[in-house]
């Protein structure tokens, strides 16, 4: 999708070292952490909001949780919050789903 941070990213347009990557999604580091630890869990396909999830995408959302919940582990982090931003009343700022991962030690 032109002009979407997230993809262009994904594509290596942007710079931005991916932490993870399977099939289905990537994960990088948030560029303006909100916690000490902060990563952004983004699949690879363009589908604005989780509002747009479509029947049988769901799987994705789940694939999403389970990647984030084991990067967590992996960063060792005692306590960590998993959120999606939806709309931009919700205080989503770049319309391509991604799941923050935040995580204190
Ligand atoms: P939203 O507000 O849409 O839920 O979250 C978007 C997140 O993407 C923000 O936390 C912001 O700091 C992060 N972000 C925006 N642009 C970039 C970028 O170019 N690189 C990285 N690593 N993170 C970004
Ligand atoms: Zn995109």
């Amino acid at each position: 999708m032109a002009d979407c941070i997230f993809c262009k990213i994904d594509a290596g347009e942007i710079p931005s070292e991916k932490v993870y990557e399977d099939d289905l999604c990537f994960a990088i580091n948030d560029i303006n952490p909100k916690a000490p630890t902060h990563m952004l869990i983004i699949p690879h396909e363009h589908i604005p909001t989780i509002s747009d999830l479509e029947e049988g995408q769901e799987t994705l959302a789940g694939h999403m949780i389970k990647v984030a919940r084991d990067l967590a582990h992996k960063a060792g982090v005692e306590g960590y919050r998993l959120q999606f931003n939806v709309h931009e009343k919700g205080g989503q700022e770049v319309m391509h789903i991604h799941l923050h991962l935040m995580g204190w030690m």
